[in-house]
């Protein structure tokens, strides 16, 4: 995917925490890689002999990388592709995706993990990564051939869309993720506490008269994983965390020197239960949009590092799919394409959350959770992944997206960042 041409990302400012750097440089990039970072009065040769990105007024930051896509593929390809994930991802400056394995049939077995990767080779223009199934079917009834899904390039395993509900079994998937160097992703939740629940259990769904599903089913899991993890000593990431208390957990997990990590969605930094208009399913999705205690809580655990990545949880579902009403259409929403908008809008611009934090948690965390050595900073001899941001840039969220789906709780609302172009591997993929 690398490209030959000698390009230089010029006039913008670096925010890269690899390096503890936040400074004006222009970036030199060749043969797909950072060759270097120039002060601007060194950089007028280079610029003599190279390609220009104009980064005036921009972030430039080590490319985005999000740890949970829902690229749809096989089985689902009228709601996306790894084509339209891919570009989509692109659009929104993540230049790595990890793909989760929930896809019809589930990715439990080294065959089709080959016939994947070499579809996204063809077909993709970030770099896609997979997720296997840690149990076969994704059924939570055996686990998968865990040993020969890694050795194929597995980057992670979780059932996601479900939890490993059977506790015996998730110690053996944890055992063997373990063994094989593979970071275990859970899905946290106990569905008999919510069984056909389509809300979290609050104030605002009971006022609706919707089947709810309380904060305890997800952190109950959670804790259930920790202590597993210290069992096992397996490395753990906690999938799309919504609940007060289960930061909170994450946050005793880290006291205790476990290696237990946590991510959380734009959605649920974003918006709480009381933001949901009428019954619009755009905005349902799974773990529920939780209380605002709730979404307040995982900004400040995101801020203080309990919870350490924001990933989008991209589900994509067709238009016909979303207007089947709230109880009976899938959860889920769109990501790829927002995630910057909306992290600078309500975190970072308001300063919740620093610049570099920001970074952190959408590019040096991710590379380091996946062992990802060339990637998640901008120092020379990493691969050239990088977005190019304009923070002050408004824009509405259109109707549109290059998704092939149109799911956004975000649609028509009003941004403040924008990505102006994104490079993978010293190719531009997405230029505005
Ligand atoms: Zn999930």
């Amino acid at each position: 995917m690398a490209s030959d041409k000698r390009l230089l990302i010029r006039g913008g400012l670096v925010v890269d925490p690899s390096q503890n750097l936040e400074a004006q440089r222009d970036v030199l990039i060749e043969g797909g890689k950072v060759r270097a970072l120039l002060a601007p009065r060194e950089s007028a040769r280079a610029a003599a002999s190279a390609e220009i990105v104009d980064a005036a007024g921009c972030w430039v930051v080590p490319g985005l990388i999000d740890l949970h896509v829902h690229a749809r593929e096989p089985g689902g390809e009228s709601a996306e592709t790894l084509a339209s994930a891919s570009k989509a991802a692109a659009a929104g400056g993540f230049t790595t995706i990890l793909a989760m394995p929930n896809t019809e049939p589930a990715l439990d077995n080294p065959a089709l993990l080959e016939l994947l990767k070499a579809k996204a080779e063809r077909d993709a223009c970030v770099n896609v990564l997979f997720a296997a199934a840690a149990t076969v079917g994704r059924k939570g009834g055996r686990p998968t051939d865990i040993a020969r899904l890694a050795a194929a390039g597995a980057k992670a395993l979780t059932d996601d869309g479900r939890a490993v509900a059977d506790a015996g079994l998730a110690r053996r998937v944890m055992e063997w993720a373990a063994d094989c160097g593979l970071v275990f992703i859970e899905h946290c939740e106990d569905e008999s506490l919510g069984r056909g629940a389509v809300a979290h259990e609050g104030p605002a769904a009971l006022k609706k008269g919707l089947a709810m599903s309380p904060w305890a089913a997800e952190t109950s899991v959670v804790l259930r994983d920790i202590a597993l993890a210290e069992l096992t000593g397996c490395r753990l990431h906690l999938a799309h965390v919504s609940a007060a208390q289960s930061a909170a957990a994450l946050a005793w997990a880290k006291e205790r020197g476990l290696a237990v990590s946590g991510e959380v969605t734009p959605h649920h930094l974003a918006l709480c239960e009381d933001d949901v208009p009428g019954q619009d399913a755009n905005f349902k999705v799974n773990p529920p949009l939780r209380g605002k205690a709730d979404r307040d809580a995982l900004i400040r655990a995101l801020k203080d590092g309990a919870i350490d990545a924001v990933a989008t949880d991209h589900a994509p579902h067709s238009p016909e799919a979303k207007a089947a009403g709230w109880a009976s259409a899938p959860p889920g929403v769109l990501g790829l394409e927002t995630a910057v908008g909306v992290v600078l809008t309500k975190l970072v611009h308001p300063g919740k959350m620093s610049k570099k934090r920001w970074v952190e948690s959408m590019s040096a965390f991710p590379a380091k959770l996946l062992n990802l050595k060339s990637k998640g900073s901008l120092k020379p001899g990493m691969d050239a992944d990088a977005a190019v941001i304009a923070p002050a840039k408004s824009w509405t969220v259109p109707d549109a997206f290059l998704s092939k789906s149109r799911n956004s709780p975000f649609v028509g609302a009003r941004l403040k960042g924008q990505v102006r172009a994104t490079l993978v591997g010293g190719r531009v993929v997405h230029a505005l």
